[in-house]
């Protein structure tokens, strides 16, 4: 159907709804089993997360769109239940499923009425002193207030319409940076990173979108810094290393977001140029107090200094976790105990004052 999705038919299950529901069951199941174990591609070993969503038809679907509109909505209850799992399209999903068509529309208004903002978070050091920030993407809609990215991205991802935004936010990020270094308010090593998805990294003209997005609005590539996430480092394509060297070469900053959830190799991260592991807020979130769980944060710390690499430790959240982190030599930290994400003039003030104590 698209680039990663397929469709399977199962023809003739069952004259019993019960049965064929079982039986759909086990063909989704050996499906998913087959799909999730490890295989070996030019010496690396991938794992694969399907998320199924099955439409039983004639039984619910009436016509071919409705039967697709319905899998594809239960695929999509199965992907936020966290990927490997199989869902049956029930009939409270069609609301979601017609709220998908309504962003889409949306987005693209957005997109034309300068609807996104660009919000920042400060990254700090243990006194809240600070040394940077991530850039994250906010959309105003004009009935329903502030919308998190984590409600839109996913299907402006599906529809193609991410390469748009996030040609919006490298624009206004860069446009900001400039702004901030005339005013002298980001002295070296600042870095303002952005966060940029696996499709967009991988497109041919992505190397040449940064370049024209530095150049003009004069922002000093020194201050710019990328966030991959571990899983889109895995799924990129083969010229990811040479993308990031030429990219390296201009003097921007990489950084492994989400670190811990995707399933890369030592080996694969050793072969890439980067800059800075980010430990994925489940990790951090574990230590509460000294449990078995928090071994995971220690060796994330341990192996990030092996490979020379700095660490940020991601949602902060508790003094605890601070004081935890910080004996484990942690130096970089961003979470709600320090600062939420903020609006361009609230950074702009702490930016003045080096600290997002204000
Ligand atoms: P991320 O890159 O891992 O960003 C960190 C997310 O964790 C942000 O959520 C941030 O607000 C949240 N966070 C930070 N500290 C804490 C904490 O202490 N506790 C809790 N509970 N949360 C914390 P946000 O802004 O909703 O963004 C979610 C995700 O959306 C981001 O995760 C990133 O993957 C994606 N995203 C955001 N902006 C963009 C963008 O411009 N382009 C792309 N491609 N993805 C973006
Ligand atoms: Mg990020
Ligand atoms: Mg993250």
């Amino acid at each position: 159907m698209g680039g990663d999705e397929f469709i399977i038919i199962l023809t003739e299950l069952d004259g019993d709804v019960d049965q064929a529901v079982e039986k759909a069951r086990k063909g989704a199941d050996n499906i998913r089993n087959y799909l999730s174990s490890p295989c070996r591609i030019e010496g690396y070993e991938m794992h694969i997360t399907p998320s199924i969503g099955v439409s039983l038809f004639p039984k619910q679907g009436k016509g071919t769109d409705d039967i697709l509109k319905q899998a594809d909505a239960a695929m999509y209850k199965a992907k936020a239940a966290g990927s490997n799992e199989i869902r049956f399209f029930l009939p409270s999903m069609q609301k979601a499923a017609d709220e998908k068509l309504r962003l889409t529309t949306d987005i693209r208004r957005a997109l034309l009425n300068e609807e996104f903002a660009v919000w920042y978070q400060p990254q700090v050091n243990s006194s809240g002193d600070l040394l940077g920030a991530e850039a994250l993407i906010r959309w105003h809609h004009p009935e329903r207030g502030i919308i998190p990215p984590g409600t839109f991205l996913s299907i402006a991802e599906e529809t193609g319409l991410m390469w748009d935004i996030g040609q919006w936010v490298l624009n206004a990020t860069c446009q900001q940076i400039s702004r901030w270094s005339r005013d002298g308010l980001l002295v070296k090593p600042m870095v303002i990173s952005v966060n940029i998805s696996a499709k967009e990294f991988s497109a041919p003209a992505f190397v040449q979108a940064v370049r024209t997005a530095l150049d003009s609005n004069g922002a000093d590539p020194n201050h710019l810094g990328i966030e991959l996430t571990e899983g889109s480092l895995v799924s990129t394509g083969k010229d990811i290393i040479e993308k990031i060297i030429t990219l390296r070469q201009l003097g921007i900053k990489f950084s492994v977001d989400d670190f811990g959830t995707g399933y890369s190799s030592l080996n694969y991260l050793q072969t890439l140029p980067l800059n800075t592991l980010k430990i994925d807020r489940s990790f951090v979130n574990r230590i509460k107090d000294g449990t078995q769980d928090v071994v995971l944060v220690d060796t994330i710390i341990m192996m990030a200094k092996n490979l020379g690499l700095e660490v940020i430790a991601e949602g902060v959240e508790t003094a605890l976790e601070l004081d935890y982190l910080s004996r484990k030599e942690c130096t970089i930290y961003q979470g709600y105990y320090f600062c939420k994400p903020v609006e361009v003039g609230t950074f702009t003030t702490m930016l003045r004052s080096g600290s997002c104590k204000m």
